[in-house]
């Protein structure tokens, strides 16, 4: 069953999107060689305590998970590829940091992800994070009415396989609302024309996840949440919250 929402629904979803750009916005900031992720999940609590949000990630527990998630952020770090605890690991020189944060305020839901490096750099790094960020461009821009769901996950995966990376098989966007996930499913790899039709009203979390060494699969860590690419190869996740609408994509969560 898909909401669709109402352009005031959306202009207060803007309102949650905007809480989660902040806070992913102060975490970069802040992440810096030593840096523990514990300390990471702290700046993005003060944003959203700040801006009087709460976050739909504290003590989520989905049937998969063996203990509610403990920290507003996830943070996956190297051959982490999402759903990291943020514990305290401290960031090293030429780290790859995924951060993932939600907000829930007024009652509706932000979801969004970057990926950044810490200290050096590898060059290898910045071509997957930019290929990530590209991904999630090329599906935000086929989120446009008169599409369907296998149009953006045609473009996002496109972009993904023409750069020789993989992508996880069983995880991928989702409707954003009231809850965090939401009908439909996005997919990061698909057919176009094929799938649900997208209409005004609807608002999809489009996530592209990817992983350097080129395999789809993927490991769970013995804490029940952390995925981990199977081969060791980084990986790096891209998020945002986006309105379909008339006049085109409108990104919730941008700055
Ligand atoms: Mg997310
Ligand atoms: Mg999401």
């Amino acid at each position: 069953m898909v909401e669709i929402k109402t352009e005031q629904s959306i202009d207060e979803m803007r309102a949650a999107g905007r809480v989660v750009a902040r806070a992913l916005a102060a975490v970069r900031d802040a992440a810096r060689v030593g840096v523990s992720l514990l300390e990471l999940d702290r700046v993005a609590r003060g944003v959203l305590t700040g801006a009087g949000a709460s976050s739909p990630f504290l003590g989520y527990r989905p049937q998969f998970a063996p203990v509610p998630f403990p920290g507003v952020i996830c943070a996956s770090v190297n051959d982490a590829i999402v759903h990291g605890i943020p514990d305290g690991r401290r960031l090293s020189d030429g780290d790859l940091v995924s951060i993932d944060c939600g907000a829930r305020l007024g009652g509706w839901v932000g979801d969004a992800a970057v990926s950044f490096t810490v200290g050096r750099p590898r060059p290898a790094d910045l071509r997957l994070i930019e290929t990530a960020e590209a991904a999630l461009a090329a599906g935000i821009a086929a989120a446009v009415p008169g599409n369907r769901i296998g149009d953006i996950a045609h473009a996002v995966g496109t972009v993904c396989r023409a750069a020789g990376y993989g992508i996880m098989e069983d995880f991928g966007g989702h409707g954003v609302g009231r809850s965090m996930h939401e009908d439909p499913a996005v997919p990061n790899e698909g057919r176009p024309g094929r799938g649900m039709a997208l209409r005004p009203g609807m608002v999809l979390a489009i996530e592209p996840m990817l992983t350097a060494g080129g395999r789809d699969d993927y490991r769970c860590d013995a804490d029940g949440w952390t995925l981990r690419t199977v081969d060791g190869s980084r990986a790096a996740h891209a998020e945002h919250t986006v309105a379909i609408t008339a006049g085109g994509p409108r990104i919730l969560t941008a700055l």
